[in-house]
């Protein structure tokens, strides 16, 4: 379970004594030594006296900091660097006042070429000419990395972010650009508007020899898609997909696209398939750019599927954030939900859900196995939420949460999540807030239903013999040493006769109950719980023959 103490015990979180706003960062990236110069002047909050401020920063050079407060200008020491918990604290001689104050931090780092942090890489155009390029890949916690920061999900702010980067290369950050000016030297320096209010993972810029697509306007917001120089002819699948998904999501969620544009860019090299960062989403260049004459609809369907999922994250994700790392599961089990409903609206013919059904599977063999883990566990450092990014995750996290959708309804499940968004818009969230707002739209006793299937791993086996069904867990074998199965579940049924149209909806919360049975019925109508079923021989022969007479 996920409580918000949780932040005040966590070494890895900084205490809450000082809060920043607003960040106003510049940055100049050298491409000739790879390395980059910056400053970042953050207004923040002192809650409590202290005589320290401690920021996250790793594999930066940081000189002593000046803080502006109550009208006086004080510099701190030589700031002190933790290497295990990647932070930096600036001593100050004297106690610090409660209330506002401005810290300003002038740092050096590395361009580096790890795929993360603010790094550095190369390409080739079609003329086989090397182009440079610099970007960030700031999720999980390597923000820390481009500037000292508070660099926490739950720990939200603006930013404001200025470049100075080579004159002839492209600059794009998470907002629009206000202003651009040459300073000399090759230089010019390009000014971004101030961010929405978010965590420090989702910011991100890129510097290099990049293109944009004309602006397009959907819903109020204007999209581009941004490519590497000469790809422009790849553009035009990404961009029908994400014009039909900025229209979807902003209607499904009843809230408009918190940002102020959307660029969605190819990056030549990057680690991960694509990453949210709000209103500048980076692509790897297969997962974004694609010939629709010579693809394949799987090819396709990938584009679409991306482009679709990081949409998604835009509200769910950057707009509502989850408290601490162990929430991930959530964002992303949430964000392959969602990509999958938008998909299905964008190529009905795709069959999207069916097509589900193969990857479904894959994750009822992980989690039939006794060393499977519950979806949502605790997590202290930030590294080991990285155990979360698999297939429990992604898969099983999108079918429990297609399982509970389909039992409360799909236009309720869709209330209850735009209760939950516009609760907790700019702010931050636990996974029972989610389940509070889904029982408020349904009156279901979503919570206990879902702790089943999110705290403790595995799926039940559901037996029926004509009017009784009884839950066991479902395991391959007996455990040789612990197992990570569960005992019981809150098992939504679909009970549907094949005689005739009758459906309805019970839930097995003992380890049997009754159900109303009418010739030849299923427990599993629809195919969406998270169960296997095993009936009676006598009625298992009498579906046999009904086969034709299921869902596909
Ligand atoms: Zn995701």
């Amino acid at each position: 379970m996920t409580t918000r103490t949780d932040a005040l015990e966590n070494p890895y979180r900084l205490a809450r004594t000082v809060v920043p706003s607003a960040y106003r960062l510049r940055l100049r990236p050298d491409f000739a030594t790879a390395t980059f110069t910056g400053t970042v002047e953050i207004s923040l909050a002192i809650t409590q006296p202290v005589r320290a401020i401690v920021l996250n920063a790793i594999e930066l050079d940081v000189e002593p900091a000046t803080l502006v407060v109550a009208g006086r200008s004080l510099r701190s020491g030589t700031p002190v660097l933790d290497g295990e918990f990647e932070t930096a604290a600036f001593n100050f001689d004297e106690e610090l006042p409660v209330g506002a104050a401005t810290l300003v931090v002038a740092f050096r780092g590395i361009l580096n070429d790890q795929l993360r942090g603010f790094y550095r890489s190369t390409f080739d155009d079609e003329h086989g000419a090397p182009h440079v390029i610099a970007t960030t890949q700031f999720a999980t916690t390597d923000a820390r990395r481009a500037f000292p920061c508070w660099d926490d999900p739950a720990v939200k702010a603006t930013f404001q972010v200025t470049l100075e980067v080579p004159e002839s290369l492209a600059a794009f950050a998470n907002t629009r650009e206000l202003a651009s000016r040459s300073l000399g030297e090759g230089y010019r320096e390009v000014t971004f508007a101030e961010s929405m209010v978010m965590s420090s993972y989702l910011v991100a810029f890129v510097v290099g020899d990049f293109e944009a697509s004309p602006e397009t306007v959907v819903a109020g917001t204007t999209l581009r898609v941004i490519y590497p120089v000469g790809k422009g002819h790849l553009i035009e699948w990404a961009t029908e997909a994400a014009v039909h998904a900025l229209e979807f999501f902003s209607d499904y969620f009843a809230i408009a696209y918190p940002g102020d544009k959307v660029d969605l860019i190819a990056i030549p090299d990057f680690a991960a398939g694509a990453m949210e960062n709000l209103g500048l989403i980076t692509f790897r260049e297969a997962d974004l750019l694609i010939d629709p004459d010579t693809a394949s609809i799987p090819e396709l369907e990938r584009v679409a599927l991306v482009v679709n999922h990081e949409l998604a994250h835009m509200w769910f994700g950057d707009l509502v954030t989850m408290e601490w790392w162990e929430g991930i599961w959530l964002n992303e089990a949430f964000a392959t939900f969602m990509e999958s409903i938008c998909t299905d609206h964008f190529r009905p013919e795709w069959q999207k859900w069916v097509r589900f059904q193969p990857q479904r599977e894959a994750a009822f063999a992980v989690d039939a196995q006794h060393s499977t883990r519950p979806i949502e566990f605790r997590v202290v450092s930030p590294d080991e939420c990285r155990g979360m990014f698999d297939v429990l995750t992604y898969i099983k996290g999108c079918a429990v949460l297609r399982m509970l959708e389909q039992y409360l309804g799909a236009t309720t499940f869709r209330d209850g999540i735009r209760a939950y968004l516009r609760r907790h818009s700019y702010a931050n969230a636990v996974t029972n807030d989610l389940w509070r707002a889904l029982e408020e739209a349904s009156g279901q006793p979503v919570g206990s239903i879902m702790d089943t299937w999110i705290l403790q791993g595995g799926f039940p086996l559901v037996r029926v013999e004509r009017d009784v069904v009884h839950q066991e867990p479902f395991s391959y074998g007996a455990p040789t040493g612990s197992s990570s199965i569960g005992t019981s579940w809150k098992v939504p049924l679909s009970v549907r006769s094949l005689d005739n149209a009758s459906n309805s909806k019970h839930l097995l919360d003992h380890d049997s109950a009754t159900i109303p049975v009418s010739g030849t019925t299923i427990v599993n109508g629809g195919g969406w719980g998270f169960f296997r079923t095993a009936y009676a021989s006598e009625q298992l022969r009498a579906l046999s023959t009904r086969l034709g007479d299921l869902d596909a």
